[in-house]
């Protein structure tokens, strides 16, 4: 039975064309479930037919054994029914993929005192109630480290706490009752640190609903720098115990070892040495991310990680990692050229356009479509234009920028034409920023253009610059 519901997963395309029975709508519901959660938490690609199609299903297997394996479970590769039971329980939102016990590159805070601040309050409970719960988990690990909290009622705090519901500005929608109950940032500047509750769970004080203290708890220890942890007994485990003895509670030694393993015994000196961080391999040729001449040839987004491409190479960054990963392009993407002049993702299509000269290509994860390169002049450029500088696709919109030397052309998804009216000057529409674009990508709602090494972030409501960046301020330098 375990096996049959294997097999299912890898033979859909042929099982659906037929009327499903019972049992088989049952597994393929069930394939739905492994397909979303392993997508969600252990990054394996979410498109169906990639998925279903794939001829390395070791990859599938891979997969199920290392969310068996961190979640306690049997490690057998199968989709059986101890590892669909976990699949439905209440969990964190962060995913499981990464180191064990901290994030990669190990983001700590580089100062003892703390600040937080609660930005949104569910209704679930009084005021009162939700501030208590916070406190308690900050005590939690205030108890076992050197480190000490107080709490903003205005301004910036390292830590910003809110309850949202669905999409709320991140690209990590919550989904609803059950499932993901919150996630939260590992230490860094801006949004790092902050914790997000999904506001469609019924919070409580006791276990009657989603335990607020509980989850408080653990996303704190996101906060401060802890990963998931695969010991059942930990607050870092991923899944929602709501079995946990709240009266004491009680962190188990593996909390304690991690945290401790990032910032000491309490009351240690504050003084520690600085972790060493990770450098850049200086190979002759080889761009260095905190070279502050650093410009870029072309960024785009991609499945809510960023991508900034230079030479052949590129950066890829994710919210949960602060240090950026570096690659070579070819080893993604073998038939792509690099010194790519653009590139832009149309989320709604999965796809990343990437443009070098008069041409351009369609990658759909590690994929390069089927029919690419193309001619620029498809997407109905004049013959004028020989290459594009930046792009970025407005994703609410549906309208697609393209900037080439000081002027732009706006494309419309929908109808996929180049719109009337168009070019238009770029310092017209966009005020403040340089008139040469090298790259730009949108991200929280705002636009950020990219000329040598500086940045100008544009919120396009107010059509103004609002900050004024260096260009690699994005790879953690
Ligand atoms: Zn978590
Ligand atoms: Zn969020």
């Amino acid at each position: 039975m375990m096996c049959l519901t294997f097999l299912v997963l890898l033979c859909l395309p042929v099982c659906s064309a037929y009327p499903l029975s019972g049992a088989a709508k049952e597994e393929d519901s069930n394939m739905d479930l492994a397909q979303q959660y392993l997508g969600k938490y252990y990054n394996l690609k979410t498109d169906t037919k990639q998925f279903v199609r794939r001829k390395d299903s070791n990859l599938i297997v891979k997969n199920i054994q290392g969310m068996q394996k961190l979640l306690g479970l049997e490690v057998t590769g199968k989709l059986d029914s101890d590892t669909l039971e976990v699949m439905r329980q209440p969990r964190c939102g962060v995913p499981d993929v990464g180191h064990f016990n901290t994030f990669p590159g190990m983001p700590k805070w580089r100062k003892t005192h703390l600040t937080y601040r609660i930005m949104k309050y569910t209704t679930d409970l009084p005021r009162n109630a939700v501030d208590s719960a916070i406190e308690k988990a900050l005590k939690v690990w205030e108890e076992v480290t050197p480190l000490t909290f107080s709490r903003l009622y205005e301004g910036e705090a390292d830590i910003l706490i809110s309850f949202v519901v669905k999409e709320h500005g991140d690209f990590y929608s919550f989904d609803g009752p059950g499932y993901s109950l919150a996630h939260a940032y590992p230490p860094g500047p801006g949004f790092y640190g902050d914790i997000h509750f999904d506001d469609d769970e019924n919070w409580t004080e006791d276990t009657s609903g989603t335990n607020l203290f509980l989850v408080a708890a653990h996303e704190l220890g996101h906060s401060l720098g802890l990963f998931h942890s695969a010991n059942p007994e930990a607050l870092m485990h991923p899944v929602y115990n709501s079995f946990t003895d709240l009266n004491p509670f009680r962190l188990s030694q593996d909390d304690v070892n991690g945290i401790q393993s990032l910032y000491g015994l309490p009351r240690a000196s504050p003084e520690e040495p600085l972790v060493p961080t990770k450098s850049v391999p200086s190979v002759p040729g080889t761009p260095a991310k905190c070279d502050t001449a650093l410009s870029f040839d072309a960024i785009s987004t991609l499945r809510g990680e960023y991508l900034f491409f230079k030479d052949g190479y590129f950066w890829r960054k994710s919210n949960w990692n602060l240090e950026p990963e570096f690659h070579l392009v070819s080893t993604f993407w073998p038939s792509l050229p690099s010194y790519l002049d653009a590139a832009y993702e149309d989320n709604s299509r999965d796809i990343v356009f990437v443009f070098k000269g008069n041409e351009l290509w369609a990658i759909r994860g590690n994929e390069v479509q089927a029919g690419y390169p193309r001619g620029i002049h498809t997407l109905g450029f004049p013959p004028a234009v020989k290459k594009i500088d930046a792009a970025v696709s407005d994703k609410e919109k549906k309208k697609t920028y393209f900037f080439v030397e000081e002027k732009y052309w706006r494309f419309d998804e929908n109808s996929q034409s180049m719109e009337q009216g168009f070019p238009r000057l770029t310092a017209d529409d966009f005020p403040g920023v340089k008139p040469k674009v090298d790259a730009v990508f949108q991200a929280f709602g705002f636009f950020y253009f990219f000329s040598g090494s500086s940045q100008f972030e544009f919120d396009p409501n107010a059509k103004m610059v609002t900050h004024i960046l260096k260009s690699n301020s994005w790879l953690h330098c």
